[in-house]
């Protein structure tokens, strides 16, 4: 069987927490399909190019990862691709009640998607790209919380 994972987000920026929850799901997988979801409702602080282009290189070495982008509902999305997994990491008890409501409404709209949660290794568990955006904007370094290819 082909299991084949969405790994959905925003990735503005992409952080080493999201890379280190793709790297810790590979043998989990056949395929892991790292999806940028594009919400008209929410605008991104970087430009979907940069986002996909710092995905493509970070995970250029893995040939078991894609990097996509999707607009509409996620689990549409994974219809649409035959893709039955998707992937989501937990740093926090407001995670898991966000995830819970989420991956309990995606089951009831298309009943083969399971969704599979990493715990974030404790090193990550404070790092959002929420605070990355700020240390960003007043011109810090954001280095020690993004891979490499991430340069702004
Ligand atoms: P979204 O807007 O969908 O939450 P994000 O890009 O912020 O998009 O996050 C995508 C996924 O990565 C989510 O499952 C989120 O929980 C997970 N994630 C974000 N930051 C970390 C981190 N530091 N450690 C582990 N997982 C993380």
């Amino acid at each position: 069987m082909n299991r084949t994972a969405v790994f959905p987000g925003s990735f503005d920026p992409l952080t080493k927490g999201h890379e280190s929850i793709v790297i810790r799901a590979l043998p989990l997988f056949d395929k892991i399909i790292i999806a940028i979801g594009e919400n008209p409702q929410k605008s991104a602080y970087f430009p979907l190019e940069k986002r996909i282009g710092w995905l493509r290189e970070t995970f250029a070495a893995y040939t078991q990862v894609e990097i996509a982008s999707y607009s509409g509902l996620t689990v549409e999305y994974c219809k649409k691709i035959k893709a039955n997994y998707i992937l989501r990491g937990l740093r926090t008890s407001a995670d898991f009640e966000f995830e819970r409501s989420i991956g309990q409404i995606n089951k009831q709209i298309y009943p083969p998607i399971e969704t599979i949660f990493l715990l974030t290794t404790p090193e990550f568990t404070s790092l959002n790209s929420s605070i990355v955006r700020d240390i960003a904007r007043h011109g810090g370094d954001i280095s020690p919380f993004v891979p490499k290819a991430v340069k702004i």
